[in-house]
């Protein structure tokens, strides 16, 4: 059981137990403070995995976010001004510490979130690198020289932005609030980061372990929802904000940036339906345990942007490469997210769950066959969660609902092609645009595929894995700008250039 606290304590989150049940209202950090919402409005975070309230956090407001932006603006110069190597020691500290409480900030998301406690540990760890390597960018931030004119200096400075917002999607917690955190950290800004309302937890956690690490005001996580999420867009101070989530909140986000009468730069990190291709001169057994890998069954349940969700097959090696699919799939070990065996756990809530069932049924109803999963599991020590079997639909018809939009649960759809145009075509039929796989031995068909897919990261014999400096950005409606590495610290940066005239006449 977690210990009671009051407003002006770190909350005592590490040693959060399956069953512990937080009491009072968990606080949330501006700039390294901890305190209630002013308003005193809370609302109730629930494990996923069980449905059981695990407490109310404290629900920030406009005025909430006031203080943090007062906060931040007044240490900004000072954090900007600050040596690279001294910054770079406080991000890279931040890092050994996640990187020491993995497990607990794993054991946090998985009872927050649904997802097992193992991917969730991971998650913590990469977490912990994005820091550690963010730290380092720093020292890459230069300008350039232009010897243009003959008569002066022209040369390029990169500053901060100054105060920069952060509001990320429920299905990485702990990671995203790290990745998404230390980039704008090492370029010289100071942040505000609104975690998802779905799953606070690991987001408050990695601020209590930076409570003191950070200068008061570098550092804000405020927690909440909508309200607050429209309120960081519009705020005229924060002028450089990244969101990652759907389509329909990023198109959102697009008019409350607008609305709020100062130009923006909004990098979107938005959803994705991604294809993986499957070639008939493919190795087909690794081809089939990349389709269940990219599909992300394990790990988040299929709640992710990158999930290669439409499995486009050639005719013929359709029907082996669907029953190894099958086989791989239907032996995925689903439990509750805190077992440590467990492979697969629980969509985020019931909503999702019955979204799942709504979109397998329609998939049906237009004509695809169910081959795998499309119910709950029967498991009753599973009643209470929000868990989905994971589920393929094979004979999809072109253009059914499922094919066209984020199901964003373990749900994968299949569709035969014959010719390479038709798989290149039907690939790049959506909105979206983020990841796509080709698989084939063909060097020629994978490079003439790589060249017409209209998408931000492909892989090639290859599936889900995200190297961290290998920059990630979506095509079309899947968002706009770069996250990971270099790329994404650089996008933290404003470019001043300069113009000194050394003999002026
Ligand atoms: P969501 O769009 O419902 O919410 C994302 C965040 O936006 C939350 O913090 C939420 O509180 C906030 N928000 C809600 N309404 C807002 C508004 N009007 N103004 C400002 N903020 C608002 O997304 P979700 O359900 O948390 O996450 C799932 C979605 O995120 C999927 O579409 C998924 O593909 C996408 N996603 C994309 C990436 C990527 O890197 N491309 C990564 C993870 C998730």
């Amino acid at each position: 059981m977690t210990q009671g606290r009051t407003a002006g304590e770190a909350p005592d989150l590490l040693n959060l137990s399956p069953t512990g049940r937080l009491e009072g209202t968990v606080p949330f950090s501006v700039g390294g403070r901890w305190r209630e919402a002013a308003s005193g409005a809370t609302f109730e975070t629930y494990a996923p995995g069980t449905g059981r309230l695990i407490g109310r956090v404290a629900d920030a407001g406009e005025d909430d976010l006031e203080l943090a932006v007062e906060a931040a603006r007044s240490v900004a110069p000072a954090w900007a001004a600050m040596a690279v190597a001294e910054r770079a020691e406080l991000i890279t500290e931040l890092g050994r510490r996640v990187a020491e409480n993995a497990e607990a900030l794993g054991m946090i998301d998985a009872i927050d979130n649904g997802s097992p406690l193992t991917a969730m540990t991971a998650d913590a760890v990469k977490g912990a690198n994005s820091l550690k390597l963010a730290g380092l960018l720093g020292y890459e931030l230069k300008g350039h020289t232009y010897p243009i004119s003959g008569r002066s200096l022209h040369y390029t400075t990169l500053e901060p932005w100054g105060v920069v917002a952060r509001i990320i999607a429920f299905n990485h917690p702990t990671l995203f609030a790290c990745a998404r955190l230390a980039p704008a950290l090492a370029a010289g800004n100071v942040v505000i980061l609104k975690p998802s309302e779905l799953a606070p937890l690991g987001a408050l956690a990695m601020a209590g372990l930076a409570s003191d690490i950070f200068p008061p005001g570098v550092l804000s996580v405020l927690t909440g929802g909508p309200g607050l999420g429209r309120a960081i867009a519009a705020h005229p101070v924060i002028r450089r904000l990244s969101f990652t989530g759907s389509v329909a909140t990023g198109l959102a986000v697009m008019r409350e940036t607008a609305e709020s009468g100062v130009i923006k730069s909004v990098t979107y990190e938005l959803g994705g339906k991604n294809p993986i291709i499957v070639f008939p001169d493919a190795d087909l057994d690794a081809a089939a345990r990349a389709v269940v890998r990219g599909m992300n069954f394990t790990r988040v349940q299929g709640q992710s942007c990158g999930s290669t969700s439409r499995l486009l097959v050639h005719r013929d090696v359709h029907r082996q490469v669907v029953d190894l699919v099958v086989e791989l799939a239907g032996a995925i070990r689903i439990g509750l997210p805190t077992d440590p065996a467990t492979e697969m756990g629980s969509l985020i809530n019931i909503g999702s769950q019955e979204r799942c069932t709504r979109m397998v049924g329609a998939a049906v109803g237009e004509g695809a066959r169910l081959v795998l999963g499309g119910t709950p599991p029967a498991d009753p020590e599973l009643e209470g969660g929000a868990y989905f079997l994971p589920t393929v639909l094979d004979d999809v018809p072109v253009g059914a609902e499922v094919s066209r939009e984020e199901v964003f649960g373990p749900v994968l759809s299949v569709t035969p092609w014959s010719s390479e145009d038709e798989a290149i075509d039907q690939a790049n039929a959506l909105r979206f645009g983020l990841t796509a796989s080709v698989w084939t031995a063909d060097i020629d068909a994978a490079l003439r595929s790589v060249q017409r897919l209209e998408a931000g990261y492909i892989w090639v014999n290859d599936v889900e894995t995200r190297y961290l400096t290998v920059p990630f950005g979506g095509w079309k409606d899947s968002g706009a700008g770069l996250e990971q590495g270099l790329d994404e610290v650089l996008s933290f940066t404003r470019m001043k250039s300069v113009n000194v005239t050394i003999a002026p006449q």
